[in-house]
């Protein structure tokens, strides 16, 4: 394999999470079920990385899209490879495979480009307060997943899309008791609270209080609706905080991408944008990179793109936090454009045909 890199030196233990974060903030690229549906490798609504095994060579491509872009950590793409959501698809046999294979495809990534590796786990699907077998099923999923994790030597492992905090404490227990760094990461539902009707802030103090390393918030809002419970959040912890939008367009009114409706009546099968008609909510770029400053500003280390991200969104976001990952040697740079350039080789009737045709409409008229 041809190598282009600067000279080698000797192989430095390299820094592990919770040193990366005293000394910066960590991008975590999320969102791989998103992508891999709409390039047609998963199925939206089971939502389960059946490509891991089918096509592992993509999976390792989108790794290697995303660090480019700025992503300090590969996070194993083990999300919904739980026991539950296999048996919905009918692979329950395959659990043990998909696991190992999505660990081993990451950690190939992780060494091959000096990232952290990260195992991950999420909400099981089939917790419920008062249903104290769910709770059973629960740990049980936890700590299996957690092995084939810890087995393929994680840096540290994420639990993360929680919408009940008992459930988040449970998957955060689980780790402690493998002895790893635990990043917590909730999906604070539409009305503002969890579903046992916590605060998220309430929620992420008991994750702390219990030794989480990191808690915040990821996926379901965006970031209009995540920075005001996160500035909450941050006040009630000392830990650090994560901050994993997905990259939609929320409002005040609609604060989570399941909630959005859309004024021009284009809805999925089942009447509503989620998940499959939501691209014309899609934040661009810039706005994510706004995101990533505000907040960085109020005090959150651990940020990333959830559901819906690109690596377009990675790289503004680490170039807002001024990083300039290998992707951003091709970062935009309108001045070669044929309309809108202002190089001296480009032809200048067409840039004074588009001065005369494309003014900006405040400015027209
Ligand atoms: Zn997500």
């Amino acid at each position: 394999m041809p190598v282009k890199s600067a000279t080698r030196k000797t192989p430095r233990k390299p820094l592990g999470l919770l040193e990366r974060l005293a000394a910066g903030p960590v991008i975590c690229a999320e969102g791989y079920l998103f992508e891999f549906e709409r390039r047609g490798y998963l199925q939206a609504g089971a939502y389960v990385p059946e490509v891991v095994l089918e096509h592992p060579q993509l999976v390792e491509g989108l790794h290697r899209d995303f660090v480019r872009a700025g992503s300090d950590v590969v996070e194993a793409f083990t999300y919904y490879a739980h026991r539950a959501k296999l048996k919905i698809v009918g692979r329950e046999k395959d659990l043990a495979k998909i696991n190992r294979a999505a660990l081993a495809i990451a950690k190939k990534v992780a060494r091959a480009t000096g990232t952290l590796l990260a195992g991950d786990l999420c909400n099981t699907s089939i917790y419920a307060t008062d249903d104290a077998q769910s709770h059973k099923q629960a740990r049980r999923i936890f700590d299996e997943q957690i092995g084939w994790a810890v087995d393929a030597g994680v840096d540290f492992i994420v639990g993360e899309t929680y919408s009940f905090g008992a459930e988040a404490l449970l998957a955060l227990e689980a780790i402690k008791r493998a002895g790893k760094p635990a990043v917590i990461t909730l999906s604070v539902p539409r009305e503002g609270r969890m579903r046992e009707g916590w605060t998220a802030a309430e929620t992420c103090r008991r994750l702390q209080d219990r030794g989480a390393d990191v808690v915040g918030m990821n996926c379901a809002r965006g970031p209009a609706t995540t920075l005001p419970l996160l500035r909450e959040i941050r006040a009630a912890v000392t830990c650090h905080v994560a901050a994993l939008p997905v990259p939609y367009r929320t409002t005040p009114a609609e604060p989570t991408f399941q909630s959005l409706t859309d004024p021009h009546g284009t809805s999925g099968p089942d009447g509503r944008p989620f998940p499959t008609a939501l691209d014309p909510f899609l934040c661009n770029r810039y706005e994510i990179g706004e995101f990533g400053k505000e907040a960085f500003a109020l005090g959150a280390r651990y940020l990333g793109v959830c559901c819906g991200a690109g690596p377009h969104h990675v790289r503004s976001l680490a170039e807002a936090l001024g990083r300039r990952p290998a992707a951003s040697q091709y970062s935009p740079d309108m001045s070669k454009h044929i309309l809108f350039g202002s190089d001296q080789r480009l032809r200048q009737d067409y840039l004074e045909y588009a001065r005369r045709n494309y003014r900006a409409p405040a400015a027209s008229g």
